[in-house]
């Protein structure tokens, strides 16, 4: 028989001064932070999954004073609490729980808040009390993070990441929708062993091939070449397909112990450009530079010429490009300058994989095999 479901509960102290970085929240995302939400044991059903609900903020928790407003709401104004208590119906599919990770716009997810969400959600999913998580996520930097995680976390269990495009206080707002999707997906048995997912607009995509392509339409998420995992429509989680790239259990990235991950800048390819930014990028200490190329990850003569003396620096240049879709293909010259390809990740993902594998190696060949695999 299951055992009664307990997560510790946190103060918002705690929580500021362990999970977030160093000076922590300021301002009124501090103060609309709340403290964890925990089911009475009484509510506790030993036949439904254990589900813990870790938020970090963004337009799902977002607020506004008027119903109507869509761009002008402020991101992370509300607790993990509060979205728990807007879904009462989440109670049917499983025994919720939630953390306050963060309470920001996804554009302030760093990587100190990085390191410890994926810390906590290795040390959740290691007790047999717990079934899956779901996070919580601003969509603008939704795919970094859950990219991220399907690196690092060490557990088949599932992983959902879940946003919205318009605001708690919207009409018709899409977060409620979002977040019991999120959680019948985690609680349902054959989403386990699929890496990280993300759940919006009642489709399940890969963390490795989904992407946000439109600035503020609810249809935002696709994931263009590669397909979606599958779809939630109406009662039913409906699966298609699997990723086929490593993650999670097979994955060698290990961030035990991490608090701090190499820096990777990423710099976009145009036309007239010069090579000061590379040389900026390597004299702040940059250990990696993905290039968004254009095209099949293509750079100018100037760009390359800093490219390749950051690359005698021993910096890594991830050539990735800023196409949207497609596969930057590799060229015989390049690891002899240092210089790999990412594959089919977009750059803002192709930084996430360098700075992991920059963990591991400074091997360019190593790490291309990295880019090959995941
Ligand atoms: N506009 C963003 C969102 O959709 C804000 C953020 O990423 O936090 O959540």
């Amino acid at each position: 028989m299951r055992k009664l479901f307990f997560i510790p509960v946190l103060t918002a102290g705690l929580l500021a001064s362990t999970l977030l970085p160093t000076g922590g929240l300021t301002g009124t995302a501090a103060a609309a932070m709340e403290v964890t939400a925990v089911p009475a044991q009484s509510e506790v059903n030993p036949a439904l999954p254990n589900v813990v609900i870790l938020a970090t903020g963004g337009t799902i928790a977002g607020s506004s004073s008027s119903n109507t407003d869509t761009t002008g709401y402020k991101a992370g104004a509300l607790g993990v609490e509060t979205l728990i208590n807007a879904v009462p119906e989440m109670k049917m599919l499983a025994n919720v729980s939630g953390e306050q990770v963060a309470n920001v716009g996804s554009p302030n997810i760093n990587n100190t808040i990085l390191l410890q969400m994926a810390q906590r959600i290795n040390e959740l999913l290691a007790s047999e009390d717990v079934d899956g998580i779901v996070i919580t996520h601003g969509t603008d930097t939704l795919e970094e993070t859950a990219y991220f995680l399907n690196l690092v976390v060490k557990s088949d269990k599932p992983v959902v990441v879940v946003g919205s495009m318009r605001p708690a206080t919207a009409i018709s707002a899409d977060g409620p929708f979002n977040l019991y999707n999120a959680v019948k997906v985690v609680s349902t048995p054959e989403a386990q062993g699929k890496g990280v997912m993300i759940m919006l607009n009642d489709r399940i995509g890969s963390a490795r091939y989904i992407t946000k392509t439109n600035t503020t339409a609810v249809d935002t998420f696709k994931s263009v070449e590669q397909g979606y995992l599958g779809a939630v429509v109406g009662d039913k989680v409906l699966f298609y397909n699997e990723p086929t790239r490593k993650h999670t259990t097979e994955s060698v990235f290990d961030i035990s112990g991490l608090t701090e991950l190499p820096q990777v800048d990423i710099l976009y390819e145009y036309q007239n450009n010069g090579r000061y930014l590379y040389d900026a990028a390597a004299a702040a200490g940059a250990q990696g530079i993905v290039v968004a190329g254009s095209g099949n990850g293509s750079m100018s003569s100037a760009s390359s010429e800093g490219a390749e003396d950051a690359g005698e620096k021993g910096i890594i240049i991830a050539r990735s490009t800023r196409v949207g879709s497609g596969t930057v293909s590799s060229s015989s010259s390049d690891l002899a300058r240092n210089f790999v390809s990412t594959d089919s990740l977009n750059p803002q993902k192709a930084r996430i994989l360098l700075m992991l594998a920059l963990t591991k190696t400074k091997d360019a060949a190593q790490i291309q095999s990295y880019f090959n695999e995941y």
